[in-house]
């Protein structure tokens, strides 16, 4: 095994989950009262991000995070301790006040290419059977986010492909062919 520390989620290898799984429910890392989000869908998308904005747990290099439809998403329980993290942001992250959790990540711009969707880390539930983490994002943002060293990439680059988490210094070709799409339609490019 690797001593290359991905994320808790994959570092004991990358398990499958299940394609008809329906959601579940997000706790933040609270011992009392914690925030409680509940998601009625399966994650989509879901990846190692390594960029300077997602939330990772302590001693990880990357973030794991996926989308779900925004109608699907619901904060059940202490919505009173969510706040949001840079309301300047593209996509505004609601955290913990108390454990510095990331709940959601919400885009309110509808011009933005993946408004209608919310960022979610699936790490927060004890349901089994969401999508699998399927590539790896931002790989070279992690230097910058201070997570690695430049020596340490070729490494890092290595254990995700051990993983089959294709890594990528930005999106993976599909979502970068998404955001395309919606700028050259919104553009008049592309009809
Ligand atoms: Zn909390
Ligand atoms: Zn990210």
């Amino acid at each position: 095994m690797s001593s290359v520390a991905i994320h808790p989620l994959v570092d004991p290898g990358v398990k499958k989950g299940n394609p008809t799984f329906g959601g579940g429910t997000l706790r933040c890392r609270c011992k009392n009262d914690p925030v409680e989000v509940s998601v009625q869908s399966n994650v989509a998308h879901n990846h190692a991000c390594g960029c300077t904005k997602c939330w990772k747990p302590a001693g990880a290099i990357f973030a794991v995070i996926g989308v779900v439809p925004r109608e699907k998403v619901e904060v059940t329980q202490h919505s009173e301790k969510l706040q949001m993290v840079d309301p300047t942001a593209a996509i505004q992250r609601h955290a913990c006040k108390e454990c510095g959790t990331h709940m959601l990540g919400r885009i309110e711009n509808r011009g933005h290419p993946f408004y209608g969707l919310d960022f979610i880390h699936v790490e927060l539930s004890d349901d089994t059977g969401w999508e699998e983490p399927r590539f790896a994002a931002f790989v070279s943002s992690t230097i910058e986010g201070g997570s690695a060293r430049p020596e340490q990439m070729d490494g890092i680059r290595a254990r995700l492909s051990e993983l089959g988490l294709t890594p990528y210094d930005s999106l993976n070709p599909p979502l970068m062919d998404a955001i395309a799409t919606h700028i050259a339609k919104r553009n008049g490019i592309l009809k």
